[in-house]
C-alpha cells in the first residue's frame, strides 16, 4: 500500500520537490524516501488536482496499492474474452474444438496446440479469446470468489432437444454476472432440427430473438460439420464493438489465474489470462499467496512469447508454488516486494479462513437494510412442480419493505444443486427450496460457502418469512 515520496511523486506526474513542497505545506516534514500512506497519498493527488485510484489488490484493504486511473487515450481496444454454456451433450465441447480448428488452419504456423485453459482465433484481423473449460459451474465457482474472467457468454443449445434445465440455469448464470449473451443454435445438421423451436422456448426465459422485437443474438451452427462458425465469431465482434472493451496495454500487467498445477519437470505452472498491462518475461509478480519471476511463457499454439498484453492468456513458469484457480496475479516493481505482498496474503488468507464471512442470510438481513446496504435481496427458489414455483415467484416479486424488494435470479423444479448453491453464493443470495431439499453434498457446500438456504412446504409461510425477515421481525432460529 504504501509509496514513498519519489514513487508519489512519479504518480502524481509531478517533481519530487514540488510534492515536498506541498507535504510541508500541508504540515508534513518528508524526505524523498519516506513512506506515504494511503490518506497522504489521496491528500496529494487532491492538492494536485490528479485523478487516482485506490486498487485492492486483494479481498482485503490490507494491501491496497494506488494506481493512476487509466486515460481514455491510453485506453487500447483488446479482444473480448468468451465463455461457453449450455446443458450438457448439447456441443460445447465440439463447438469450441471446431472454432479452435477452424482457426488453426489460418497460418499459424509453428508451434503445437497447447492446453493453457483458454485460446485465441483471430477472425477479420480481430482477435477473440476463448476459455476451454465450458460449462456453468466452473463459471460462477470463479465469480464466487471475486473473479471476472468473462466478457461474452456463448449459450450452446441442441436444435433438436431444445431448453433443457441446464440450459435455463446458464442463462440465469450469465444474467446474474450482467453479460450479454449470444445463443448459438447447435446441431442445425440434425433432420430432426428445430431452431425456431429453441427461439420460442428461450424468449420464455427472457432471450427474445432480434427478429421477434428482442436484442438477443441468435446464430445458427453445426459444430460437428462446421457450419455457421464464422457467422458465429463476427456476432462475438459485433458484441464486443457495442461494448468497447478496453485496456491500457502500457503498464505492469493483471490478471487472474485460469489453472494451475504442478508439473514433474517443470514445478509450478499456471495458466493467466493478463486484463491489464502488459506481462513480461522476468517480471516479478504475486499469484494468490505465491510469488515468483516470470521465467517462461508460452501462448496457446505452443510458442514461446517475450510478452502478453491485455486478453491474452498465457501459461507460466517460475512460480515457488501453485497459486489457485481464480487467484488474482499482479506485477510488482521488483521480487523483494512480491514476496513481502505473497507473505502478508498468506496471513490475512488464514485468518479469513477461520474468520467469519459476509454472504446474506435472513437472519441478519435487517441489518443490511437498515444500513442501507442493500436494495434488492436476491433469491433462488427451487420446488417440486413448476406450477408452485411460479407462484412463490409472482408473491415474492410483489414484497416491498423499504425501497427493497426481491429479485429471482433463477428459479426451476428440481432439488436444490450444488449449482444453485454457488450462484447463490456468487450472488449474494438466499435459496428457497419448496418440498425440496439439498443432497448431502449440496448441503455440505452451503455450510462451507455460507450460503443460507430456506426450506416450506406451504406458500404463504416462505413468503411471510421473508416478509419478517426484511421488516426485522423474524424470531431468531437457535
Ligand atoms: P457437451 O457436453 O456440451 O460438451 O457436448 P459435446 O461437445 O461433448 O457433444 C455431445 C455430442 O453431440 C457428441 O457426440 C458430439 O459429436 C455431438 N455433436 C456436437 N455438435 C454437433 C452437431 O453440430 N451436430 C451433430 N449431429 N452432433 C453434434
Amino acid at each position: 500500500g504504501n509509496s514513498t515520496v519519489g514513487e508519489t511523486a512519479k504518480l502524481l506526474h509531478k517533481d519530487a520537490s514540488e510534492v515536498i513542497k506541498k507535504l510541508i505545506a500541508l504540515g508534513v516534514m518528508a524526505t524523498i524516501n519516506q513512506e506515504l500512506d494511503i490518506e497522504t497519498i489521496l491528500l496529494l493527488a487532491g492538492e494536485f488536482g490528479v485523478e487516482v485510484e485506490v486498487k485492492i489488490a486483494v479481498e482485503d484493504d490490507r494491501f491496497e496499492t494506488i494506481e493512476e486511473v487509466d486515460e481514455e487515450a491510453d485506453l487500447l481496444e483488446r479482444p473480448p474474452v468468451v465463455t461457453i454454456m449450455g446443458h450438457v451433450d448439447h456441443g460445447k465441447t465440439t463447438l469450441l474444438d471446431a472454432i479452435r480448428s477452424t482457426n488453426v488452419s489460418s497460418g499459424e504456423a509453428g508451434g503445437i496446440t497447447q492446453h493453457i485453459g483458454a485460446y485465441q482465433v483471430e477472425i477479420n484481423s480481430k482477435k477473440i479469446t476463448f476459455l476451454d473449460t465450458p460449462g456453468h459451474e466452473a463459471f460462477t465457482a470463479m465469480r464466487a470468489r471475486g473473479a471476472q474472467l468473462t466478457d461474452i457468454t456463448i449459450i450452446v443449445v441442441a436444435a433438436d432437444d431444445g431448453v433443457m434445465p441446464q440450459t435455463v440455469e446458464a442463462v440465469s448464470h450469465a444474467k446474474a454476472a450482467g453479460l450479454p449473451i449470444i445463443v448459438a443454435v447447435n446441431k442445425i445438421d440434425k433432420p430432426d432440427a428445430d431452431p425456431d423451436r429453441v427461439k420460442q422456448e428461450l424468449t420464455e426465459h427472457g432471450l427474445v430473438p432480434e427478429e421477434w422485437g428482442g436484442d438477443t443474438i441468435f446464430v445458427n451452427v453445426s459444430a460437428k460439420q462446421k457450419i455457421g462458425l464464422e457467422g458465429l465469431l463476427e456476432m462475438i465482434l459485433l458484441v464486443a464493438e457495442v461494448n468497447e472493451y478496453k485496456a491500457n496495454p502500457n503498464k505492469r500487467a493483471r490478471g487472474l489465474v485460469i489453472e494451475a498445477e504442478l508439473d514433474k519437470s517443470r514445478g509450478p505452472v499456471a495458466r493467466v489470462l493478463v486484463q491489464h498491462g502488459t506481462l513480461k518475461v522476468g517480471d516479478a509478480f504475486v499469484a494468490g499467496n505465491c510469488f515468483g519471476r516470470i521465467r517462461a511463457m508460452v501462448s496457446d499454439k505452443g510458442r514461446r512469447l517475450k510478452e502478453a498484453g491485455p486478453s491474452t492468456p498465457v501459461e507460466i513458469t517460475g512460480l515457488t508454488e501453485v497459486p489457485k484457480a481464480g487467484d488474482p496475479f499482479m506485477v510488482f516493481e521488483d521480487e523483494r516486494k512480491a514476496r513481502s505482498i505473497a507473505e502478508k496474503r498468506a496471513i490475512t488468507q488464514r485468518q479469513s479462513d477461520l474468520g467469519v464471512n459476509t454472504r446474506v442470510t435472513l437472519d441478519d438481513l435487517f441489518q443490511h437494510i437498515k444500513d442501507g446496504e442493500m436494495k434488492e435481496l436476491n433469491v433462488i427458489i427451487k420446488g417440486d412442480v413448476q406450477g408452485s414455483v411460479e407462484a412463490l415467484k409472482g408473491s415474492l416479486e410483489k414484497i416491498e419493505v423499504e425501497g427493497v424488494r426481491v429479485k429471482i435470479i433463477h428459479s426451476g423444479a428440481g432439488g436444490i444443486t450444488e449449482s444453485d448453491v454457488i450462484l447463490a453464493a456468487a450472488s449474494n443470495a438466499i435459496v428457497i427450496g419448496f418440498n425440496v431439499r439439498p443432497d448431502p453434498q449440496t448441503k455440505a457446500t452451503a455450510e462451507q460457502e455460507k450460503v443460507d438456504i430456506r426450506l416450506h412446504r406451504v406458500i404463504y409461510s416462505a413468503i411471510e418469512e421473508i416478509e419478517q425477515a426484511m421488516k426485522g421481525m423474524l424470531d431468531p432460529v437457535f
